[in-house]
């Protein structure tokens, strides 16, 4: 099979450069692991994006959908700069809508699961496992915006069934067998929504135990964002009520499995027995795919080095990140790496700064020649 580009994975932005694409009338595959569009999104669609709808929906694919889906609901909403949607309304009443445009709908494959990239005489070779069956397609150009959900950074080995590495969802856990401590690791908006998802079930639970587990100190002012900062401060009162216990500066050293329950010891000697683990310790890209593609990342933040500059928090703090397409180069060859997964391990990668280059990528896959 042939297709002029291959673009892995449908996520918010493996969706909306497809979109940009189909306006162009160009010829373009999707190749989605999952059984849905936006299969990343629903593993935290329980969760509330902090952006507002205006800053989460592209404007060219929200027009497309006004025009073409007569059942559009996010339409009919007039405030969107206060109106906050859940992941699981980002993919039903966004993603998939569009996803079933006739303009799109046949060139998305579902339950494709990318497993390899090759690149040979000026043409991909693209390999994916569908139903246990290996395919390939050939291509002039790939657009990796697979995401990093998935590949998460290890902070602590224990046996699965005691951590997640998902967020906290109260409606999940409340069917689970009753645990009597949990403990949450990580200081960002995951480890936060973990945290007000259990404080929910303590309610159910009074004797639920929960403790907050940083490796420094806790940051109250991760992103300069208003509904991030109601989180952060709904947080803080948790930790000033005494229903979550920060630990700060705890480090984890080591992990010991004890009876039905874990011991963790942090650098500095301390330890804690919890029966359930939540880390939500950040996710990191996977270039494993590409078996002869030598790519160019910067080594501590795992993402292009023109772009590290750009979205080093400690550089800008804001959701206001300014960058194009020349920032994400990694490679000669028309292998590009959009989305999620172009921020490496940087937590900070939000939708609306990545609209346009998603519109400047489609403008130059239109300019090569097929
Ligand atoms: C809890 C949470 C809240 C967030 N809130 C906001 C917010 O409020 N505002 C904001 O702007 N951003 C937010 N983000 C950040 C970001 O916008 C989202 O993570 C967004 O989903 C990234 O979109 P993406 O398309 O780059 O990647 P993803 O959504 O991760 O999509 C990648 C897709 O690729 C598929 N895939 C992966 N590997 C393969 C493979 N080998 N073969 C085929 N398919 C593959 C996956 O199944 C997935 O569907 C949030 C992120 C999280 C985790």
């Amino acid at each position: 099979m042939n297709s002029k580009t291959v673009i892995i994975g449908a996520g918010p932005i493996g969706m909306t450069m497809a979109a940009k694409l189909a306006i162009k009338n160009e010829q373009f595959l999707v190749l989605e692991q999952g059984n849905r569009v936006g299969s990343n999104v629903l593993e935290w669609g329980h969760v509330h994006l902090f952006t507002p709808l205006h800053a989460v929906v592209d404007t060219d694919v929200d027009a497309l959908l006004t025009k073409h889906f007569l059942k559009y609901k996010l339409k009919n909403i007039v405030q969107r700069s206060t109106t906050f949607i859940t992941g699981q309304e980002l993919v039903d009443d966004y993603l998939q809508p569009l996803s079933e445009l006739p303009l799109l709908q046949d060139s998305i494959t579902l339950g494709a699961r990318v497993i390899d990239i090759q690149y040979t005489d000026h043409q991909f070779t693209i390999t994916y496992e569908k139903e246990g069956t290996p395919h390939q397609v050939h291509s002039q150009a790939v657009i990796d915006a697979s995401g990093n959900w998935g590949h998460y950074n290890q902070v602590v080995t224990a046996a699965t069934d005691q951590i997640e590495h998902s967020i906290a969802d109260v409606e999940i856990e409340k069917q689970l067998p009753a645990y009597s401590s949990v403990a949450v690791i990580g200081n960002g908006h995951s480890a936060m929504n973990s945290l007000k998802s259990l404080v929910k079930l303590q309610a159910a639970q009074p004797s639920l135990a929960i403790h907050w587990l940083v490796r420094n100190n806790a940051k109250f002012n991760n992103v300069a964002h208003s509904n991030s900062k109601k989180l952060e401060d709904t947080v803080q009162g948790y930790v000033t009520e005494k229903l979550v216990q920060l630990h700060e500066h705890f480090a984890i050293q080591q992990s010991q499995p004890q009876g039905n329950s874990y011991v963790l010891t942090a650098a500095n000697g301390t330890t804690l027995e919890v029966d359930k683990i939540f880390a939500n310790t950040g996710c990191h890209p996977d270039y494993s795919l590409l078996t002869n593609i030598d790519i160019q990342l910067d080594a501590e933040f795992q993402c292009p080095t023109a772009l590290k500059t750009k979205i080093d928090p400690e550089v800008n703090s804001s959701c206001q990140i300014s960058y194009d397409l020349e920032d994400l180069h990694v490679t000669d060859i028309p292998y590009y790496v959009i989305g999620m997964k172009s921020f490496g391990k940087m937590p900070n990668f939000f939708l609306k700064n990545c609209y346009h280059i998603t519109e400047r990528l489609s403008e130059k896959i239109v300019a090569m020649s097929s």
